[in-house]
């Protein structure tokens, strides 16, 4: 019996992969761990949502210049970064079972299940291992565990032409954020466009980590997609730029995205990395993974990274203001949100079960994804009523009509309840029914997703109807 509350992660990861969102990895080799692949529905659901970010963030506004990096990049990128030195989590292993295991993640919820809080933030190996040993925290199932170490989270590999150039000597790395490729990329922006400060780089596109867990689905992968943008400024206005960018990344998710405003809070970062003078996080009540996780960072990095990669190229990465004359290196402001992170929150908020009754006059389960119109995967539904020949190619020749401003699908399998089922579990926010009055008077019903309410509608005036209900 499957259970409809979508409480529990294996419920809503069976839902994602039954309905075409997202499928285990490889899984025909018997699946490769954190990484998961994007089904048809999934796929046009991340591309809508990129392309609401790359909206608000760059269509509706001037400051902001959108940019695709390469995911190699030089390597000295990440010894100036630091995350050759220092990129790692600190791992145990239990001694039994072999499971690996982030210690920090071990200790708060050990401290979790005790009713009590604890922030492991930026602790070391040795910090952790206190604890550890302090409160006799075992393994999820009751065994020891072993020394915390530091381990590296970089992807490594070789590219080069001949196999003598494939040796340890020349590492690259497969980039674990994607800010680098924007720091690299300052000086050509600088160069070409003449921005004045403050201004915004911005990109979306793959990160890889070696990551040490594994179990939390979409929300922590090996292989993952960031939207980042790094804002440019004179230090004398960092705290009016990260109020708004901390307004204005709030405002997006809720009132673009349509997160419920009770999902979402602010958690200040009490532990810094030595660069950052302030850090917060944007987290999100993930229901099945048992509470509220980051999904956002808004951080200040101060001048760190601009000037290591001065220092590291030899290249000057300074500003020069024309209006006051003066020369300096830039901060900056970054939020970075995980796509695919993000993607796991959208769908967990909008799916619901609402008990409506059936045609036999039955309570019956409507299994919805309310998801805003503009995020939907299929944009409308052309459903004929009933396997027929010329309810079908008129089905046709409606999609014809539409399927270049909107993506649209003609269902013609089951009952007209049963596809108007499959249309709110996939979240179509519209249906198109083509019946036998359509043959006689060219009007259809067009049912809504939310309202359940229809309304008569003649196909000549299909295209203004769509395009007031989408403005
Ligand atoms: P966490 O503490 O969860 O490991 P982080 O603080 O290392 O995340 P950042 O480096 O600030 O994350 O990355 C910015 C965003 O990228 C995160 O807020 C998250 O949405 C996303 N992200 C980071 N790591 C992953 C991952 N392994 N899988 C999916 N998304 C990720």
């Amino acid at each position: 019996m499957r259970n409809n509350s979508f409480e529990d992660l294996d419920t809503f990861k069976a839902w994602c992969k039954e309905n075409g969102f997202v499928y285990p990895s490889s899984e025909i080799y018997g699946g490769f761990a954190a990484v998961y692949d994007y089904g048809p529905y999934g796929t046009l659901l991340k591309n809508n949502i990129q392309r609401e970010w790359e909206k608000y963030m760059i269509q509706e506004r001037n400051d902001i210049y959108l940019i695709d990096s390469a995911i190699f990049m030089h390597p000295k990128t990440w010894e100036a970064s630091g995350h050759v030195q220092s990129f790692a989590d600190v791992l145990v292993e239990d001694k039994k079972t072999h499971k690996r295991y982030r210690a920090d993640h071990l200790i708060e919820e050990y401290f979790e299940s005790m009713g009590e809080k604890i922030d492991c933030d930026k602790k070391t190996p040795e910090e952790l291992a206190n604890i550890i040993q302090k409160y006799n925290i075992l393994s999820p199932d009751g065994n020891e565990l072993t020394t915390p170490r530091n381990f590296g989270l970089m992807v490594k590999t070789n590219i080069g032409t001949t196999d003598s150039t494939l040796t340890d000597q020349n590492v690259v790395y497969a980039r674990a954020e994607t800010c680098q490729g924007i720091y690299l990329n300052y000086k050509n922006i600088i160069d070409t466009f003449h921005p004045k400060l403050p201004f915004g780089i911005a990109q979306v596109g793959k990160a890889f980590r070696n990551e040490i867990v594994a179990r939390q689905f979409i929300f922590r992968t090996r292989e993952f997609e960031q939207m980042e943008m790094q804002y440019f400024h004179h230090p004398k206005d960092k705290d009016r730029i990260f109020d708004m960018w901390m307004k204005e990344r709030m405002n997006w998710l809720v009132n673009v995205i349509g997160l419920r405003s009770q999902n979402l809070r602010f958690k200040r970062h009490e532990k810094l990395v030595f660069y950052a003078s302030k850090a917060f996080d944007i987290e999100y009540n993930f229901r099945t993974l048992g509470g509220f996780k980051e999904l956002e960072g808004i951080h200040d990095r101060g001048d760190y990274d601009l000037s290591q990669h001065s220092k590291f190229s030899g290249i000057e990465l300074d500003y020069f203001d024309p209006d006051t004359q003066e020369s300096f290196i830039p901060h900056i402001i970054e939020t970075s949100i995980g796509l695919n992170r993000l993607f796991f929150a959208v769908l967990e908020d909008a799916l619901t079960v609402e008990k409506v009754r059936n045609g036999k006059g039955e309570i019956d389960n409507r299994i919805v994804l309310k998801i805003s119109k503009y995020l939907s995967p299929i944009k409308i539904g052309i459903l004929p009523l009933v396997k027929q020949d010329k309810l079908i190619e008129l089905s046709r020749s409606i999609q014809n009509v539409l399927k270049r401003e909107y993506i649209t699908q003609i269902d013609i399998s089951g009952s007209i309840g049963k596809r108007y089922r499959r249309f709110d579990e996939i979240g179509t926010p519209y249906c198109i029914t083509v019946d036998f009055k359509t043959l006689e008077d060219s009007t259809v019903t067009v049912r809504d997703r939310d309202t359940m309410q229809q309304d008569r509608v003649s196909i000549a005036d299909l295209t203004k109807y769509f395009s007031d209900k989408f403005k």
